[in-house]
């Protein structure tokens, strides 16, 4: 295998698959977590501080070095570096350990119907958590939540993957705003264009219902959604994507964060509440090309009017709700003008 000494963490040539058989032996793992045990993050923020091979090997406990020593060598490089001062474990390797770390401190959590505290965003009603299969729902007892697509579980909230490590020592609602402050921190790279999850390239779409029309319970019939513009986000190295409400974007924007603070709304604090991301809200899209959003934020007599903007590569249906929006690929949102007017 051909790669590049000086690369941190990406070999060029290796294909996952044979990433993984690397670590398909019971020594490798062993080693990795000996390394991991050896190392301390207080004395070595950077993981610079090389381990001898003799500490290794001590910490390993095998008494074959030939083995052994044929089991490091098949490390080095892609979870392992060695240098002149000895080794030390890459980003990748880190990355692995975390990862079992994650994923293994308890065994496999499920937790049923939990009540959070929480409102229901849409309704009001108590919200309840639950933990299936690795993620968390947030899910309302009383009202469709955002949508009647059968995708997603009755009064879904909301949903995204959390390790169980998260579930540790937490009560419901201790776990809920554990998941909201992992999912905010989750989302906000990918709208600067960046997974949180390889530091890959994200690429971004605006997913939009175009004959968008509530019925009596809230959720339009095309597209089986309350809300008619949602945002797509998808690594192009990991693929790890995300896809979430307008809201969340506007959330972060400082014409709406400072638009509230003015009126005594912390947005933060709010988020913990509530578990939503602004008070009420509606959007239109008044124009195709350039794709163009009026958002309307009210609160108490004003009204906060955004102009969003976006030019985008292409469009096509989007049959990921089994209903019929298009979706605007390529299209990177922005705040192109605001304005607080008197609703009175
Ligand atoms: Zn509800
Ligand atoms: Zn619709
Ligand atoms: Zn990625």
């Amino acid at each position: 295998m051909e790669h590049s000494k000086d690369e941190e963490h990406d070999v060029p040539g290796v294909t996952p698959r044979e990433l993984f058989s690397l670590l398909g032996n019971e020594t490798r793992v062993a080693i990795l977590e000996s390394m991991w045990e050896l190392w301390s993050p207080e004395s070595d923020p950077y993981n610079r501080e090389a381990l001898s091979f003799s500490d290794i090997r001590a910490a390993v406990d095998v008494r074959d070095s030939g083995n052994f020593n044929y089991h490091l060598s098949q490390l080095n490089d892609h979870f392992v570096r060695q240098t002149e001062e000895g080794y030390r474990l890459t980003n990748a390797g880190l990355h692995v350990i975390r990862a079992v770390l994650a994923g293994s401190l308890t065994d496999p959590v499920n937790v049923d119907a939990l009540e959070t505290g929480v409102p229901c965003s849409y309704c009001g009603t108590v919200t309840i958590l639950r933990y299936d299969d690795d993620h968390l729902y947030l899910l309302c007892p009383n009202c469709p939540g955002h949508t009647t697509s059968d995708r997603w579980p009755d009064g879904i909230l909301a949903s995204f993957g959390f390790p169980p490590a998260g579930l540790q020592n937490r009560e419901a609602n201790e776990v809920l705003q554990a998941g909201l402050t992992w999912y905010d921190a989750k989302t906000a790279p990918m709208m600067e264009g960046v997974c949180p999850e390889c530091a890959g390239e994200v690429d971004e779409s605006v997913v939009v219902c175009p004959d968008h029309e509530p019925l009596e319970d809230g959720v339009c019939e095309r597209c089986l959604m309350v809300r008619p513009i949602w945002l797509l986000y998808e690594c192009r190295n990991c693929r790890y994507w995300r896809i979430f409400s307008l809201e969340r974007f506007l959330y972060d924007r400082p014409p709406v964060v400072s638009f509230f603070f003015e009126r005594g709304v912390d947005l933060v604090d709010r988020r913990r509440e509530t578990a939503s991301y602004v008070l009420e809200s509606d959007a239109d899209v008044t124009s195709d090309d350039p794709l163009t959003i009026r958002v309307r934020l009210p609160f108490e007599g004003d009204v906060l009017r955004l102009g969003l903007e976006t030019t985008y590569d292409s469009t096509e249906p989007f049959g990921h709700y089994g209903g019929n929006p298009s979706v605007y690929r390529g299209a990177s949102l922005s705040v192109t003008d605001y304005e607080v007017v008197s609703d009175r």
